[in-house]
């Protein structure tokens, strides 16, 4: 570790984070562990952590700041929380991992299939990544075909077949389209334009070897925007038409938007659903689930081989127990009151100001665009105004609010987001607002 030579000569805000920036930068690359941490993109430097609490998260200089990050989405309980520390806590003297089952990852599997009609099996693994890349192998093992069908600015991971035209970091950084991927592979994905059913419907009848469709049920990766009025049930009418298997990715919006997730509020069917995130409470831990008929195509059942030494790991899953178990429908208003007051207080601040913005919502997850119209999908999402934006982030982490550092992400409002919090990133933004006006 590094020393810090004379800490009086520490007085900037950001010293420490910076001086372990650099050590970082010299043995990971780009010292971090995921793009998205990277304040790359809005020509910045990370904040290092020391640890959170509540809503409220604190770097290595000691400041703290308002988080509206949440670890990219798991913390809708906000961090700490401490019904799963205690959980957590009073399970590790028993041992970190076995490699053999326990019953805690059925009592996990009976959550995810009781609060999801179309869930019967569910199989756990370590991440979102794992849990979709997975679902699309079981799908082409399936149905014996293979093309990948999937929506611009969508992000389901960083598998080979899916990181063509993805949200998120991939875009962020410049890559949607990821280099070490052999173009036979990425030319078996193909890419269709968010809510654009007629698009998709095109793509049907063009190709007559799609294994599966995978779709985020509200995109949260190219910013939060939601599907608009038939669009899903749309995608599941074309899938089950053409005997394609309809993937709904929900390891962001599962158990986010609402209890029994989107498949839930939009009234759905997926043949299979991904989730992550939340369900493991801040724990590495994903699952994917869906129709007896095709999970039991999975090994050892079947013939579609998918494992993992540490998948259903007894401590990730007692956080996620502990997590879904506190998820219930008041839970779900009470975050969609507190982002409504968060999205109006934000509009009349901008419309006081003058300055032109849009916001899309879907319950706690929203995203502020810099653009008179919200978009609808990627193409529209790219349209903000980028000066605007960096100019935003940068003074809303110097007023003590924590965003996430892109254009193309969502915020995660938690339940630890206090009236009074609320109130201060307000706050936060007036003052922002006149700094960015005085220039
Ligand atoms: C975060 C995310 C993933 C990837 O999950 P990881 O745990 O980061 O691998 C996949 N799909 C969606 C919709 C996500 O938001």
């Amino acid at each position: 570790m590094q020393t810090i030579e004379n800490p009086q000569d520490y007085t900037g805000r950001y010293d420490f984070s910076d001086k372990q920036f650099a050590a970082a930068c010299k043995l990971i690359p780009g010292g971090v562990n995921s793009p998205v941490r990277s304040f790359k993109g809005v020509n910045g430097s990370p904040i290092f952590i020391t640890g959170a609490e509540g809503a409220v998260i604190q770097d290595v200089d000691d400041n703290q700041y308002i988080d509206y990050v949440g670890s990219w989405g798991p913390m809708i309980l906000g961090h700490a929380n401490p019904h799963i520390i205690d959980a957590v806590q009073n399970i590790v003297p028993l041992g970190l991992s076995f490699g053999a089952p326990t019953d805690r990852e059925t009592c996990l599997a009976d959550f995810i299939c009781d609060r999801h009609k179309n869930m019967e099996m569910v199989r756990l693994v370590n991440s979102g990544t794992e849990a979709t890349m997975s679902a699309i192998r079981l799908a082409r093992g399936y149905t014996g075909k293979k093309r990948v069908i999937k929506f611009d600015g969508c992000y389901h991971g960083h598998g080979d077949s899916l990181l063509v035209a993805a949200g998120s970091g991939a875009v962020t950084q410049g890559i949607p389209g990821s280099g070490g991927i052999p173009e036979e592979l990425a030319n078996l994905t193909t890419v269709v334009p968010y809510n654009d059913l007629k698009a998709t419907e095109v793509v049907f009848e063009k190709f007559d070897d799609i294994a599966c469709l995978i779709v985020e049920p509200v995109a949260g990766n190219m910013g939060c925007v939601p599907p608009q009025e038939g669009f899903l049930q749309g995608l599941q009418k074309l899938c089950n038409e053409n005997d394609v298997v309809f993937i709904v990715d929900e390891v962001m919006t599962g158990f986010r938007v609402h209890k029994g997730s989107a498949q839930t509020l939009y009234n759905i069917k997926p043949d299979l659903a991904c989730f992550g995130k939340i369900i493991g409470g801040g724990m590495p831990l994903a699952a994917y689930g869906g129709k007896k008929e095709i999970m039991k195509k999975l090994s050892p059942l079947g013939d579609v081989y998918q494992a993992g030494t540490l998948a259903g790991n007894p401590i990730a899953v007692t956080a996620g127990i502990a997590t879904v178990e506190q998820l219930t429908t008041k839970t779900y208003e009470e975050l969609e009151n507190t982002a409504c007051y968060l999205e109006q207080g934000i509009k009349r601040l901008f419309e006081i100001s003058a300055t032109p913005l849009s916001i899309n919502r879907v319950g706690s997850m929203l995203t502020l665009f810099f653009m008179p119209k919200a978009p609808t999908n990627f193409a529209e999402a790219q349209q903000y105004d980028k000066k605007m934006f960096d100019a935003f982030f940068h003074e809303m982490l110097e007023n003590g609010v924590y965003l996430p550092p892109s254009p193309y992400e969502t915020w995660f409002v938690s339940t630890s987001h206090t009236k009074e919090m609320i109130d201060l990133t307000l706050k936060a933004v007036e003052t922002t607002l006149n700094k960015i006006k005085t220039g």
